[in-house]
């Protein structure tokens, strides 16, 4: 099937010129494996900075983008703009959009279409919270959040990378066992296969975040159907080299 493993960065509302210098230092260093996508999701007044400084080797993203190009939106940038200034993919729908932000499946989809349309990649995120595990409704949650992302994703699924991150694995140092992050990527998989196509399922990459460590990311990187992370707190960290090697 040969999915690329693919590992991104998510920096979240952290870093300034310094801690950002190092980073890119650490992951110069490396040796990253060259078998790995690398992606790092930057705050968007650092985007420009970034890409002026990283290695071919790596990817930079925005942590979230607005629907349309341009026009009356304060405080919002457009996927053209991210474009403008050389990066080339966005992170959508993270749970801290969804949860702080309020954003609604239907708007992540709004954004997700703008984002493909304009020329980005999307890591696009999905994931149940504690209480929907706990009441039996991870499947039905992670259904409906990517049944949303169908018509906006269209016939751009090599545009996209599925990230699942149960809620409750966000930043909290608690990991999905190998076993549970295995069992919802392979049925959603399976679903992808029924509500989009047998190639969408099959080539599909699909991410697990939620607290990935340098000491968790091995075994969870050998399950079959997890074609990578997506990595919060750990990005900030030299450990993050050793997650991207997770597979080598
Ligand atoms: C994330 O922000 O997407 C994430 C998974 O964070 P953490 O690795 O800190 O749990």
């Amino acid at each position: 099937m040969g999915r690329k493993f693919v590992v991104g960065g998510n920096w979240k509302m952290n870093g300034d010129k310094n801690q950002i210098n190092e980073i890119i230092n650490n992951l110069k260093k490396g040796p990253l494996d060259p078998n790995v996508e690398v992606i790092i999701g930057v705050p968007a007044i650092y985007l420009s900075y970034v890409q002026s400084i990283v290695p071919d080797n790596i990817n930079v993203a925005a942590q979230n983008c607005w629907k349309v190009a341009k026009g009356a939106f304060t405080g919002e940038i457009s996927p053209a703009m991210i474009k403008d200034v050389g990066a080339s993919w966005v992170i959508l729908g993270h749970s801290e959009r969804r949860t702080i932000f309020g954003e609604k499946d239907d708007l992540i989809a709004e954004k997700v279409a703008h984002a493909l349309e304009s020329g980005l990649k999307v890591i696009a995120c999905i994931g149940e919270t504690l209480e929907e595990r706990e009441s039996g409704k991870t499947e039905e949650v992670v259904f409906r959040q990517t049944k949303a992302l169908l018509p906006a994703i269209g016939n751009n699924w090599d545009k996209v990378v599925l990230a699942y991150e149960p809620v409750w694995a966000i930043g909290t140092g608690k990991t999905a066992s190998p076993a549970q992050a295995q069992e919802v990527h392979a049925s959603l998989r399976n679903w992808l296969a029924k509500n989009a196509s047998q190639e969408v399922a099959d080539s599909v990459r699909i991410q697990y975040g939620g607290s990935v460590t340098g000491s968790s990311c091995k075994e969870l990187g050998a399950c079959p159907d997890i074609d990578g992370f997506l990595v919060g707190g750990a990005s900030l960290k030299p450990e993050f080299v050793e997650i991207i090697n997770a597979t080598s």
